[in-house]
């Protein structure tokens, strides 16, 4: 039997067509519709600014400070309790590849880089052996009321201290151009690392202020977490520069932390 030319090239055509239909992987349409899945943990995060006494101070500067009496008491009442302080590394790597956390965990984390942090925190924390964070403005090092570089290697030192960047000049990001944050952000981190000789991978949001421009310039910058100042203590993978912090005012004890 003679086929028409026609006719053998339509066949061939089909038979081309059933062998890339074949070839094709069964699970092409799966794959490409599988999501990864937000880790989401609870973890409140503490904000501290001041530690220093209250006596004389204005409302602003009350709203921001807590008593190094009452400070030694609120971290005797997270040991108490059961809490466990973690620190940035913990969290990160809880939210990227699902590792464990302790039972109960906190994280304590200081803004601003005051030195009555390192003269009234830093001795409780020591003591109890609890890992907090202080985020530092760059700029204002060595500045009266602020660390030094000395002090912030030696807290560093301790091994219980994570230093992170909160920018060189503490100015709200989202009222700046774009290369100015961009400038803050990176100095920030330049001038830490040229300190501590080692990578700093969290960073603080000046006033909490951000915008979606600034998460991805945080991202590219090298940080693996940043920090708001929204309220709030779910902590997600898909949110991880827009962590969630509790402000902390002056108190015997944290009241509203579960017991
Ligand atoms: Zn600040």
């Amino acid at each position: 039997m003679h086929l028409s030319r026609t006719r053998t090239l339509a066949i061939l055509v089909i038979l081309i067509e059933i062998v890339a239909i074949a070839s094709i992987p069964c699970c092409v349409s799966a794959a490409t519709k599988r999501t990864v899945l937000p880790r989401v943990i609870a973890v409140p995060i503490l904000t501290y600014h001041y530690i220093r006494p209250l006596d004389g101070l204005d409302a602003s500067g009350r709203s921001l400070s807590v008593s190094p009496v009452h400070f030694e008491m609120q971290m005797e009442q997270l040991v108490l309790q059961g809490y466990h302080a973690i620190t940035p590394a913990q969290l990160d790597a809880a939210l990227t590849n699902g590792d464990p956390l302790p039972s109960k965990p906190i994280m304590i984390t200081f803004d601003d880089g005051y030195y009555d942090q390192f003269q009234n925190a830093l001795p409780v924390l020591v003591r109890l052996h609890l890992p907090a964070t202080m985020f530092i403005v760059s700029g204002f090092l060595n500045r009266y009321g602020y660390m030094y570089e000395s002090t912030v290697r030696a807290a560093d030192a301790t091994g219980l201290i994570t230093i992170g960047a909160h920018t060189q000049h503490h100015m709200n990001l989202t009222t700046i151009s774009t290369l100015r944050a961009h400038n803050e952000i990176l100095g920030s981190k330049a001038d830490l690392e040229r300190i501590l000789n080692h990578p700093i991978t969290a960073f603080a949001y000046p006033f909490g202020s951000y915008s979606t421009p600034l998460l991805r310039e945080v991202a590219a910058d090298g940080f693996h977490l940043a920090f708001t100042t929204v309220n709030g203590d779910r902590q997600s993978s898909q949110i991880r520069y827009q962590l969630e912090r509790s402000h902390v005012r002056d108190a015997p004890t944290i009241s509203w932390l579960s017991r």
